[in-house]
């Protein structure tokens, strides 16, 4: 029988612990500030924007908004990151994305100073993901580790199977379980015979966003199922990657979706803004 790992429960328990790390740098006087940018009325974006601040009121961190309209320039946007950098009661800046399709992302993210960027999406931080020594977490592939460890899911050794390979999820996923010296393969839409190697995987990661893609006949028996996908079906219903009923019965653990992954990225950007806060105040 399959085991389902909890996303929400294991997301409690991070936020719960940033709770209370954040309620003793309040006795010391210190407050965590996130500043959250949106730009635009995308519907998607304002869900993630209003639970990030939900999630920073549940810890006890102040959250600005600044809500920008969707014809906001290119300037406006890097004066207003270069102001956010410049104010000392500000620890993390986050842009939500996509931004309207006539910013520069990028250009955006560099902008951000790499001391603030809780998404970790800074070539700086990017590198130093990389390299292993990090002080920002990539807040999904993160989110993921944490869930591993939480069900004491050691992948030392094992086969693990990536299906992504994008700069925010795939990439630094690879990169985490080569940390924890997982056997990593990344793969993308120009792998050959995709099911081949999925079905050698002890442990395997769909972050492809289509929905029910990875079906029963990709799994090997017993396998650890990691579901980062969100898709609406034909229904309009959230989804995953995975198509969890089919998929479920054959593996060891499996997330599902919603409940899965998705509390998790916004419990360990959470996780990051505290680090950022401790840093630019020289707490451990
Ligand atoms: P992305 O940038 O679109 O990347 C998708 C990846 O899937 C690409 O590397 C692509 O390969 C690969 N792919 C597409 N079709 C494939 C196929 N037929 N076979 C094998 N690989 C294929 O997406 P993303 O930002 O990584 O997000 C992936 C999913 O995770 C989405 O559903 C997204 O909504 C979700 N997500 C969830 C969270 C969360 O908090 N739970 C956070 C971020 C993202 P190529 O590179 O070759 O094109």
């Amino acid at each position: 029988m399959y085991k389902i790992i909890d996303g929400k429960l294991v997301s409690q328990s991070v936020k719960d612990d940033v709770k209370a790390q954040t309620l003793k740098l309040k006795e010391q006087g210190i407050d965590v500030t996130l500043a959250v940018i949106i730009v635009g009325d995308d519907p998607a974006s304002r869900v993630y924007v209003n639970n990030k601040k939900k999630a920073c009121e549940y810890v006890g961190f102040k959250s600005l908004e600044y809500a920008l309209p969707s014809d906001t320039t290119q300037q406006q946007l890097m004066d207003l990151v270069n102001e956010l950098n410049n104010r000392e009661d500000v620890n993390g800046i986050l842009c939500q994305l996509p931004l309207p399709k006539h910013l520069d992302e990028k250009e955006i993210i560099e902008a951000i100073s790499p001391l603030k960027d809780v998404d970790a999406f800074h070539a700086v931080n990017v590198g130093k993901i990389m390299i292993g020594d990090y002080d920002f977490l990539p807040c999904t592939p993160a989110g993921v580790m944490e869930m591993l460890s939480y069900y004491d899911i050691d992948v030392t050794g094992k086969n693990c199977v990536v299906i992504g390979r994008s700069n925010i999820v795939g990439k630094p996923m690879a990169m985490l379980l080569l940390h924890k010296n997982g056997t990593v393969t990344i793969t993308h839409s120009r792998t050959v015979d995709l099911k081949n190697v999925t079905n050698k995987a002890d442990v395997l990661v769909a972050a492809i966003g289509k929905a029910k893609f990875v079906t029963a006949d990709m799994v090997k028996d017993d396998a650890v199922v990691i579901d980062v996908g969100m898709n609406r079906d034909q229904n309009g219903k959230l989804c995953g990657d995975v198509d969890f009923e089919n998929v479920a019965p054959k593996c060891s653990y499996i997330t599902p979706v919603p409940g899965g992954v998705g509390p998790m990225t916004i419990a360990v950007l959470m996780k990051n803004t505290l680090k950022a806060c401790k840093l630019q105040n020289n707490l451990k």
